[in-house]
């Protein structure tokens, strides 16, 4: 892959196509001032399509939040304008302020203050549940 546009930063790639904006938001990329860019329905041998983001500053960034969009997802970092490091996920087993609760009855909804835990309760099919009230994540 053609890395040229960026020195120190990350790749994150093998994402599945249409969840590049998804990530782009829950990472809170809009508030960044680097050159990013987000490339959709790249052809992938592997996937078919996928999608691609590339992020041209050294930013830290919760990486349960690629894991919980897709543990297949990889992140290169790059510094110098070379790959030094490889990246893979795993599927985290809670989140913590990632996601919002939807539950309107939800106590994170009128508790602002709260953390926003999610669990895994299911492995296979990537289930979360509020912590608080047990509704889905998803
Ligand atoms: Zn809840």
């Amino acid at each position: 892959m053609n890395i040229d546009s960026i020195k120190n930063g990350f790749v994150i790639d093998h994402i599945p196509a249409g969840c590049g904006m998804e990530i782009y938001q829950l990472l809170g990329l809009d508030d960044l001032d680097c050159s990013i860019a987000l490339i959709k329905n790249v052809g992938s041998r592997k996937m078919g399509k996928k999608d691609i983001i590339k992020i041209d500053c050294d930013i830290t960034f919760n990486m349960d939040i690629l894991g919980y969009v897709d543990p297949g997802i990889t992140v290169n970092v790059v510094r110098e304008g070379k790959i030094v490091e490889k990246k893979t996920l795993d599927l985290p087993k809670k989140l913590v302020n990632v996601i919002q609760c939807k539950n309107p009855r939800c106590i994170t909804t009128t508790e602002q203050e709260l953390t926003h835990i999610f669990r895994l309760t299911d492995p296979e099919k990537r289930v979360y549940r509020c912590f608080y009230c047990e509704a889905k994540a998803k």
